[in-house]
């Protein structure tokens, strides 16, 4: 995704007095609510849909669909009615959630209790089972019911067959969160990456619940290693990347976070970080990027210890 964390985020920062200094560039904030969802056909197979808070793809299969990833819970029932439509199926019979967010889990409440299979790393399992408050909004997050909770949990990887598509997910370690899971549709050759990517702007460093920029960069290698030059990779938020693009993200994060290392062996603060620019010349259309490099600096605390 990008991010009820996100949407959040800009909703206090224009409300708590002090926080404007980290405003996330959230000018869409109010087109995203009003945003219409849109489908589009990847494969035979499979369907991306857009603007339920993050991407979903919808896979058909001879038992229903499988989702992966579900939107925000505003928007659940929209998007369950579209998916069902547009494939000409009858039920949800699989979610994958790509990690905890409540722009990926919107719709794990309503697929539970129709007993649906929800397939999620087993540390997603944990933090949607618990309440969490985000520091740098104060926002407190409650735990799902059970029955909203992933049923089937992984650590590793698995894989899984689905009509005409082997299906093949794995984890990527501590990266966005430290649930990260990305779903490789093989035959289709569509691999959906979660929230450890997007396209449309700058990405969530979740280091509270157990992201960091340097794992992030790894779970662009693990993605680069599973793609070809004729995947398509569908990110958290944003349009369908070519693996082109997402070398160029990888190239750019790789360079952003040994910068923010250095400075962090200096012994360097948030605002000396940002007053060092050390992203100055990537991405000016993704704009502010006050937010990302300051969750990205403190996602490197719980990681290193700086040179004493
Ligand atoms: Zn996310």
């Amino acid at each position: 995704m990008t991010h009820l964390p996100r949407r959040a985020f800009i909703t206090r920062a224009l409300n708590v007095a002090g926080a404007a200094s980290l405003s996330w560039p959230g000018l869409a904030l109010a087109r995203e609510r009003a945003q219409p969802l849109v489908a589009t056909r990847l494969s035979e197979s499979l369907t991306l849909i857009c603007g339920a808070g993050g991407n979903v793809v919808a896979a058909r299969g001879p038992d229903g669909l499988l989702l992966v990833d579900g939107g925000s819970r505003e928007r659940s029932r929209e998007l369950l009615r579209l998916a069902l439509r547009e494939t000409r199926s009858r039920r949800v019979h699989t979610l994958i959630n790509t990690h905890w967010h409540p722009e990926q889990t919107g719709s794990n409440e309503a697929l539970g209790r129709s007993g649906a299979r929800i397939i999620a790393h087993e540390n997603t399992k944990l933090w949607l089972g618990a309440k969490i408050t985000t520091p740098w909004d104060n926002r407190t997050y409650q735990p799902l019911p059970a029955v909203a909770l992933p049923n089937d949990t992984l650590y590793t990887k698995a894989q899984l067959r689905w009509g005409a598509e082997q299906v093949e997910y794995g984890y990527l370690f501590q990266a966005h969160t430290d649930g990260d899971l990305y779903v490789f549709f093989r035959d289709s050759n569509v691999l959906v990456a979660g929230g450890v990517i997007s396209s449309d702007g700058w990405p969530l460093i979740d280091w509270w619940t157990g992201g960091w920029i340097v794992g992030l960069v790894n779970g662009l290698e693990t993605l680069l290693a599973l793609a070809n030059d004729t995947t398509r990779i569908v990110p958290g938020t944003g349009p369908v990347m070519s693996r082109d693009e997402l070398r160029a993200q990888r190239d750019m994060y790789a360079e952003i976070a040994s910068r923010l290392q250095k400075l962090l062996r200096q012994g360097k603060g948030p605002q000396e970080v940002l007053d060092a620019g050390p992203a100055r010349e990537f991405r000016p259309e993704w704009g502010d990027q006050t937010f990302f490099l300051t969750m990205a600096f403190k996602s490197l605390w719980g990681q290193l210890t700086p040179d004493a």
